[in-house]
């Protein structure tokens, strides 16, 4: 350790708002991997976050690499968000009418993503399940696909784990889900285009979509192996299916365009249908579906199929969101590109000096770290993942004031506000994580 070494403190009022928390909330926390229970230790409570920091309620003040799980792409308390933001509040936070911020940020989805409509909603859970819901109801059919390791938020349809063939429909994957809930769907293993051949072999006029991750973010980064996604845009439209691309996390975030404009763009396919949250909400609880206008006008009011929210579209959420897209130009990507860049080839060089097995994957501005040799094309092999290691090297990271997501299948987000200080810092810490890890 150097002479600038200055460790993250103790954390008593973390410890005693943790306790707090776990008397009224189940585990401490509202969303389960908060809880650091695949890491141990106590969640850190943050009060503040400005650019790339976050200080907890301890005083304490780390580099930010979660960014909010992924909306945090300008990084925190933009001041030009906050104006706007601020000045949408004063006007009053939400009238259940239409309003012109939904229409203002409705136009800018449309005008980068593939799709000529949208419909707001609060989360990138009620994004997947209007999805699919809209896919049941545009085809008429009741069999969905997904693929093992693809989280597309807690919807009961999707909450399932592979049956126990190849081509057999799911069972819930939590308690709480009937199996009435899985039965229609079908599980398979991503990046295998053989499985996906025989399920629709077998099922393909039953199909009312495929749903997939545009590039995988959930297990880390599994990156669609080259024309993967064009293969599953083009079997679906061969059986009549739609092809429900999830760019929850992905989009507004891979790049400008989201996976799409890595991959479809270049290739010249279209989803028929696209998922959106994180970025897209500036940090507030804003996400949406949307695609070709003959699908979208299926829903209510226009078409059959019903969908609703009290707060959808909601003007504050809207704002930031808007807000946030204008300001998210061609240099905002390139400056996260090029941290990006940075970060992992340092995170490669401590982890390769200390003896640590790695892979770390990337698509667009968007990477991970498996702390296990690669290749990683799918769930089975995210599993191998030495998460103990991972544990060591999350608290080193952490006494160096680096705030890593705590569990070792996430992906690691950088914003428009790593500076070169946080880049620093972050480099700073990574030989001393190394030699945990390795331990
Ligand atoms: N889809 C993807 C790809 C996600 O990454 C997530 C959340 O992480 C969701 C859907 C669910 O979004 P939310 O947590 O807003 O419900």
């Amino acid at each position: 350790t150097d002479a600038t070494y200055d460790p993250a403190g103790s954390v008593p009022a973390s410890e005693a708002l943790f306790a707090r928390a776990k008397a009224v909330t189940p585990g401490g926390v509202n969303s389960p991997v908060r809880a650091f229970n695949a890491v141990g230790g106590t969640p850190r409570f943050i009060r503040e976050a400005q650019g790339a920091w976050l200080t907890d309620v301890d005083g304490n003040t780390y580099v930010d690499l979660i960014c909010s799980w992924g909306p945090m792409l300008l990084g925190h308390a933009h001041p030009e968000v906050l104006a706007a933001v601020t000045a949408a509040v004063a006007r009053g936070t939400s009238y259940g009418t239409p309003t012109e911020p939904e229409v203002a940020l409705a136009e800018e989805i449309v005008r980068r993503a593939p799709v000529e409509e949208v419909r707001f909603v609060s989360s990138g859970t009620e994004a997947t399940m209007s999805a699919i819901r809209l896919a049941r109801g545009f085809t008429g059919r009741d069999v969905v696909i997904k693929f093992a390791g693809c989280y597309h938020g807690h919807v009961d349809a999707l909450l399932a784990a592979a049956g126990s063939g190849l081509a057999t429909f799911a069972v819930p994957g939590t308690p709480g889900v009937p199996a009435s809930s899985t039965e229609l769907t079908l599980v398979l293993p991503y990046n295998d285009r053989s499985a996906v051949e025989k399920a629709f072999a077998e099922y393909g006029d039953r199909v009312a979509c495929l749903i997939t991750e545009a590039s995988p973010g959930n297990m880390g980064i599994v990156p669609p192996e080259p024309g993967f996604n064009a293969f599953l845009a083009e079997t679906c439209r061969s059986h009549g299916a739609l092809f429900v691309s999830d760019e929850v996390m992905t989009g507004f975030r891979a790049s400008a365009q989201g996976q799409w404009g890595l991959d479809g763009k270049v290739e010249g396919w279209t989803p028929d249908l696209v998922t959106f949250g994180k970025v897209m909400g500036g940090g507030f609880p804003a996400a949406a579906f949307g695609g070709r206008a003959d699908i979208m006008r299926r829903l209510s009011p226009e078409g059959p199929v019903y969908q609703a929210g009290t707060l959808s579209g909601n003007p504050i959420a809207t704002t930031a969101g808007l807000t946030t897209l204008r300001l998210a130009t061609d240099e905002v990507y390139a400056h996260i590109g090029a941290a990006a860049e940075t970060v992992k080839t340092a995170v490669g060089e401590a982890l390769t000096t200390a003896g640590v097995a790695h892979t770390i994957q990337s698509t667009g501005t968007m990477f991970s770290v498996f702390f296990t040799d690669g290749p990683v094309r799918n769930f089975d092999d995210a599993s191998r993942t030495d998460s103990a290691a991972y544990a060591a090297f999350f608290h080193a990271m952490l006494e160096h004031r680096v705030y890593l997501p705590p569990s070792a299948y996430e992906t690691w987000f950088l914003s428009a506000a790593h500076d070169e200080r946080a880049v620093q810092t972050i480099l700073d810490a990574l030989p001393a994580a190394a030699e945990a890890a390795a331990k």
